[in-house]
């Protein structure tokens, strides 16, 4: 029998949050907090649902109340995020631009695994049943997340993918040593408020520098939020770049 007691999994798990953007179908709402208490997580934020509270996800939840009535529920995805310092975004689509991927796998070995840091806070943001993520909100993530499955027929049902993902971060959790956890010393991770702040403060500073065009800063940015979610800026780190663009906003003004 392979299981865990609940009190140690809740508590690894609490660091991830599963966000779901405008869902339409208050049932899959319902299904997904029943994925997530089966997997011993708990921490479930709504986008925007078009209904909710409903019978209908109460019924689908079956046992799992409890996270329904401790969801939090925001206006918007950046409200969401703020706090979370790793977001990602799952998707079956192909993309135009390439996003740095992992899979379900990879995540829960990256994020509640041995290599896992357990401090840092990690949002997995599900997309609209029948239109997914926009670009736009993948942006605000450092990777997208993606299921392995049939390249033919590969978008999953909400609750099903939340299912996959849940199971493959709660099998990572058994892999773990208490000993590997987190690096003390390290500055903590910047946080997605922080780094919105970082992006406009660097589009900001090409501005004024005369770097940015303004007909490219779309897809400028674009690619630089990419190198910057690739790194993972530490809090430190954060704040000697911003260092950088004052002065050379200073500079320029001279
Ligand atoms: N029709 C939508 C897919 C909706 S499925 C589209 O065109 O994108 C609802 C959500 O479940 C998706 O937005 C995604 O977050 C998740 N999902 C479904 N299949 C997935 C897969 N293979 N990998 C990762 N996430 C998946």
């Amino acid at each position: 029998m392979f299981y865990f007691s609940s009190v140690s999994v809740n508590l690894v798990l609490s660091h991830i949050k599963i966000v779901l953007m405008e869902t339409s179908h208050p049932g899959n709402i319902g299904a997904v907090a029943r994925a997530m208490k089966n997997m011993a997580m708990s921490n479930l934020r709504l986008v925007s649902p078009k209904i909710f509270p409903s019978a209908d996800a109460t019924s689908r939840a079956s046992g799992a109340n409890d996270i329904l009535s401790k969801a939090e529920i925001y206006d918007s995805l950046s409200d969401a995020i703020a706090d979370c310092q790793i977001v990602l975004g799952a998707s079956a689509r192909d993309r135009t631009i390439s996003w740095p991927e992992l899979t379900a796998r990879e995540c829960a070995e990256k994020y509640a695994g041995l290599e896992g840091a357990l401090t840092t806070k990690v949002a997995i943001v599900f997309g609209r049943e029948n239109s997914g993520l926009k670009n736009h909100e993948l942006d605000l993530c450092h990777y997208l997340l993606r299921i392995p499955c049939n390249s033919d027929y590969s978008s999953l049902n909400l609750a099903a993918a939340v299912q996959v993902v849940s199971y493959e971060l709660f099998i990572a959790t058994g892999q773990r040593e208490e000993s590997t956890i987190g690096d003390k010393d390290a500055d903590p991770l910047a946080s997605q408020k922080q780094m919105d702040l970082f992006y406009q403060h660097l589009q900001q500073t090409i501005a004024d520098i005369g770097f940015l065009h303004a007909d490219k800063t779309q897809s400028v940015m674009r690619r630089l939020r990419r190198i910057f979610n690739r790194i993972e800026l530490d809090t430190k780190e954060l704040d000697i770049l911003r260092g950088i663009f004052r002065y050379s906003q200073n500079h320029n003004k001279k």
